[in-house]
């Protein structure tokens, strides 16, 4: 074994304070949501170190919640291309349109970041048994991850979720438990049975190993903009796991002194208008959102009409002087096959939902003519491409 050096101290509740120990495993707690902290103090890193490794998200291994290299559960997920696309800048009217490309991860979405740190927690904490709920693709990385760590892992998922999560999840060898309804019956299967089987639950914000797997996002587009921050990051956003994990990583990099409080990104939410419960929340003021009755959109990924980190995803937005935006299915397929046509890279329909809200912002006068623009593709093309091609 070796040490990574990971200067994780503990963890806390971001609603209660309360803090655990890292070798703490009674997840979930009912009605908290935790988070890990680090000594930053004690953290002896430079900019010229994270340069110099590559391989996969572990090169940012100090701050990432795992002691001993040999527990780190890796596919080599992250580390994926920042695409600038004058085409689609010229499209969308801003100065710079990046494209982070989330597409280009194992199992082909960002979701792998979450489920290497989530499987690697386990492993760290001698489990040999995880379970979620999910929409698909964080079942299909999950499963995946587990695989490789000799992990088992229950997937719950409703019939209607995409095909390739399902038969991927079911080939990597996952136990397989099919829902009818929507996300939230898969939800409510999964709780009861985690009530029966003590099995370690990695579904969204159970674990604190998800948001802090995909924390890495924020600080790769941190190095890969040169060690700057765009004007603006716009977020398909679902449960909210990216958002947090992309806001801590600046965080972060104030901590270490590295940013200042000025040029911190403003964060946009981008839902469907089938299913826009943080948008909603956003534009009326709330604190909290309130549930989504009957949620309607093919973009599965960002179907969560339940989102229940609200509190904390609604503080995140106005703290980075963000805002929400809603577009319809019909758009989000323009969106995606706006990107195909313009800036080659393929979009999951997700994706589209952020592109078609970044192109609503630039109108509604919230991006400027020479702003620097980053969406996030959550996804490849292919998990959508039935959705967005037209033959
Ligand atoms: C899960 C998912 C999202 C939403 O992610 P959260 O971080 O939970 O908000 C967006 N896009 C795709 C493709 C997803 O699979």
């Amino acid at each position: 074994m070796s040490r990574t050096d990971s200067a994780l101290s503990h963890f806390e509740c971001v609603f209660t304070g309360e803090t655990y120990d890292t070798d703490f495993t009674g997840f979930p707690v009912e009605g908290q949501l935790l988070d890990p902290k680090y000594n930053y103090d004690e953290l002896d890193i430079t900019r010229e170190t994270w340069e110099r490794r590559h391989g996969s998200m572990w090169k940012y291994r100090e701050v990432l919640p795992i002691y001993d290299t040999d527990h780190i559960v890796s596919l080599g997920e992250g580390e994926t291309p920042l695409v600038s696309s004058d085409r689609l800048a010229d499209e969308v009217g801003v100065g710079r349109m990046l494209l982070k490309d989330e597409g280009q991860n194992p199992t082909n979405t960002f979701k792998d970041r979450g489920a290497s740190a989530s499987l690697s927690g386990a492993v760290q904490q001698g489990i040999d048994e995880v379970a979620l709920a999910t929409a698909g693709n964080a079942g299909q990385a999950a499963s995946a991850y587990a695989a490789h760590a000799g992990v088992d892992c229950h997937v719950f998922v409703n019939h209607q979720a995409g095909e390739i999560q399902k038969h991927m999840a079911e080939a990597h060898g996952a136990e397989m438990h099919f829902l009818d309804g929507k996300l939230p019956d898969a939800g409510s299967a999964f709780m009861a049975d985690l009530e029966e089987n003590d099995r370690y639950s990695v579904a969204t914000f159970h674990t604190p190993f998800r948001h802090e797997g995909k924390k890495t996002m924020g600080l790769e587009l941190f190095e890969q903009l040169d060690w700057t921050t765009p004007d603006h990051i716009v977020y398909p956003t679902g449960g909210g796991v990216g958002l947090v994990g992309i806001w801590k990583a600046y965080q972060e990099l104030l901590e270490l002194g590295w940013l200042d409080d000025e040029s911190t990104p403003a964060l946009h939410v981008a839902q469907s208008s089938g299913n826009a419960p943080l948008v909603r929340a956003l534009e009326s003021g709330s604190e909290a959102h309130t549930v989504w009755e009957n949620p309607d959109s093919i973009a599965r990924g960002v179907e969560v009409p339940d989102p229940g980190a609200s509190p904390w995803l609604i503080d995140i937005v106005e703290e980075s002087g963000g805002t929400g935006v809603q577009v319809t299915d019909e758009t989000a397929i323009e969106g995606a096959r706006t990107s195909a046509r313009l800036s080659g890279v393929e979009m999951c329909i997700e994706a589209g939902v952020a592109l078609a809200g970044a192109m609503e912002l630039r109108k509604d006068g919230v991006f400027d003519a020479d702003d620097e623009v980053v969406v996030l593709n959550t996804g490849a093309g292919c998990k959508s491409a039935t959705h967005i091609g037209r033959l």
